[in-house]
């Protein structure tokens, strides 16, 4: 079985998502962890943004996993709290713009599925890497929510940040990843639609059970 969830960021697909896969056996895929992990091998490594073939070949060597802990490892290391600073966060929609770069990590999230029950969220996943997922969905909240939630995570993780600053990079990567190339964020007739602004977390993980269940 494969779920599917795409949104913007700040509409709550990580915590639904990981609440959904506790509760129906599925196994989790951040997808946005996978960029994560390329913007900050960049920011290690020193990548000029504008080198591009220098971009590509880091998405082609990476290599990636996640642990059943919700853990991600990049090569071999535990990166996940790495993956979620500002200076990651500003970098990785423009990486994640780069055509090649999507494919090899297009490739290696279908693989991440492999034959296991999963949920998987993003941008593209209802849309390019699992059109055909048996259960989409597009989860949705107007701005000023999504800053105050990002700001509250922030918080909790322990990395400093100001609204303004979240919601501009919340204006800008929404600008960006609705204008990609390829695998841009995209509402569909297919997805069962959720705006999550004025819903608790419980209440969205019921919703999308009991159209599972349905
Ligand atoms: O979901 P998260 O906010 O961690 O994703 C980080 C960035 O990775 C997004 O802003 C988006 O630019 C990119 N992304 C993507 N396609 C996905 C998941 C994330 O382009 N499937």
């Amino acid at each position: 079985m494969i779920v599917a969830i795409d949104g913007p960021a700040g509409s709550g697909k990580g915590t639904v998502s990981k609440k959904l896969s506790e509760l129906c056996g599925l196994t989790y895929i951040d997808t946005g962890a996978t960029y994560r992990c390329i913007a900050l091998k960049v920011l290690q490594n020193n990548v000029d943004l504008d080198d591009i073939g220098a971009i590509i070949d880091i998405a082609s060597k990476i290599n990636i996993k996640f642990t059943k802990d919700a853990k991600t490892f990049m090569d071999g290391i535990d990166v996940s709290e790495a993956i979620r600073t500002m200076e990651v966060t500003k970098i990785v929609s423009p990486i994640s713009s780069i055509p090649e770069v999507r494919s090899y990590m297009v490739d290696l999230q279908r693989k991440m599925a492999d034959s296991n029950d999963i949920i998987m969220e993003g941008r593209d996943i209802t849309t390019i890497v699992f059109p055909n997922a048996d259960y989409k969905f597009y989860l949705d909240a107007n701005v000023d929510e999504r800053v105050e939630r990002r700001y509250k995570q922030n918080i909790e993780k322990g990395i400093n940040s100001s609204r303004e600053e979240i919601k501009k990079s919340i204006i800008d990567r929404d600008y960006n990843d609705i204008h990609k190339v390829v695998g841009f964020l995209k509402r569909t007739d297919e997805q069962v639609y959720i705006d999550t602004s004025n819903m608790a977390i419980d209440e969205v993980v019921d919703e999308i059970r009991k159209v599972i269940k349905r």
